[in-house]
């Protein structure tokens, strides 16, 4: 990754969903949006956990079925097929193999792949399936991996959720840089410092708790404070940026030029942060208007934050939300 400039996120992906077929009916679930939209800006590495544990294509069905915390994976049409243990520990040594990994596309509601309100079946065959439940083989991945941003292909449809799947992907991504090219106290510093205006418009209490960490750098064990660092980030960041918390953070913005700026334009990007906060503009607009001033009147601290432009603006996910 580091130092070459084509170096795009790599993302693990359920196979399926990239058109390869591999599914229980031979069938395959190819998303049009991640391979032709997703896939100008990251490179896709499939799995299909059913097929790595040695399942045939195609295959009888298997499905969740339990309850509590006792919950197995088991052939639909022979329930004596226990699945469980081989899709955990396949989990378990793909997550070992995510170390250069940004991000991971699953397939809702796939007893193996799905990440959550995956049916669950009860022992007794006439209760109904409770949407509680989450893939067996994601499950652990998960587990192993706090760090990766993991999303279904169906939620990616919502525009809000879509957007802060690909934050946290980019955000990975330039982390994975920067280890790459030997993480330092300077440079976990720099990292977070760039990040700062991004984390406080997804959620102010992490910004507050990683100040005090990202200010022992320097202090005891880099690795162990690192890791904690990008785990605590990636999970703050998985809190949705609504346009309240985005129009703090543009406040917070125009508080760093404002006394370069005419009175003029500060009602033009009050109006706009506004007219955001009220649903009629998507943030885009303020953001859009708050760059042009920041050409304007440059200020070194704000012109680095990744806040103005998390991930490529081709993709035009701010445009919705
Ligand atoms: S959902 Fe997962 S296990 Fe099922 S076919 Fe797709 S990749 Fe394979």
């Amino acid at each position: 990754m580091s130092g070459n400039t084509d170096a795009r996120p790599k993302l693990g992906i359920s196979s399926c969903l990239l058109g390869n077929e591999v599914r229980y009916d031979g069938g395959h679930k190819h998303n049009r949006y991640v391979t032709q939209t997703l896939g100008k800006y990251f490179d896709f590495v499939p799995f299909c956990p059913e097929v790595a544990i040695g399942l045939p294509t195609p295959r009888s069905p298997i499905r969740l079925v339990g309850e509590g915390d006792a919950i197995r994976v088991l052939g639909t049409d022979d329930a004596s097929l226990d699945y469980t243990e081989k899709l955990k520990s396949y989990g378990n040594r793909v997550a070992a193999s995510l170390d250069d990994y940004c991000g991971y596309i699953v397939k809702k509601d796939s007893p193996s792949c799905g990440m959550e309100r995956v049916k669950v079946y009860q022992e007794k065959k006439e209760a109904p399936p409770v949407r509680r439940g989450s893939g067996m083989y994601t499950s652990a991945v998960m587990e192993s991996r706090p760090e990766l941003p993991v999303e279904e292909e169906g939620r990616l449809m919502d525009p809000g959720l879509r957007e802060n799947f690909v934050i946290r992907v980019f955000t990975l991504f330039r982390w994975r840089c920067v280890v790459q090219e030997g993480l330092t106290p300077r440079s976990l510093v720099e990292f977070h410092t760039r990040h700062k205006f991004l984390l406080l418009a997804h959620h102010e209490a992490t910004y507050r708790q990683l100040g005090p960490l990202v200010a022992k750098a320097g202090i005891g064990d880099l690795d162990a404070l690192a890791n904690e660092y990008i785990v605590t980030l990636m999970q703050g960041l998985c809190h949705v940026a609504t346009p309240g918390k985005q129009a703090n953070v543009l406040m917070h913005i125009m508080g760093f030029i404002k006394n370069r700026m005419t009175d003029e334009d500060k009602t033009e990007m009050l109006d706009l942060i506004e007219m955001h906060q009220s649903g009629l503009v998507p943030v885009i607009v303020p953001i859009t208007l708050m760059n042009h001033f920041l050409r304007r009147y440059p200020h070194e601290y704000i012109d680095k934050q990744y806040f103005l432009e998390p991930h490529p603006r081709e993709l035009m996910l701010r445009n919705h939300i």
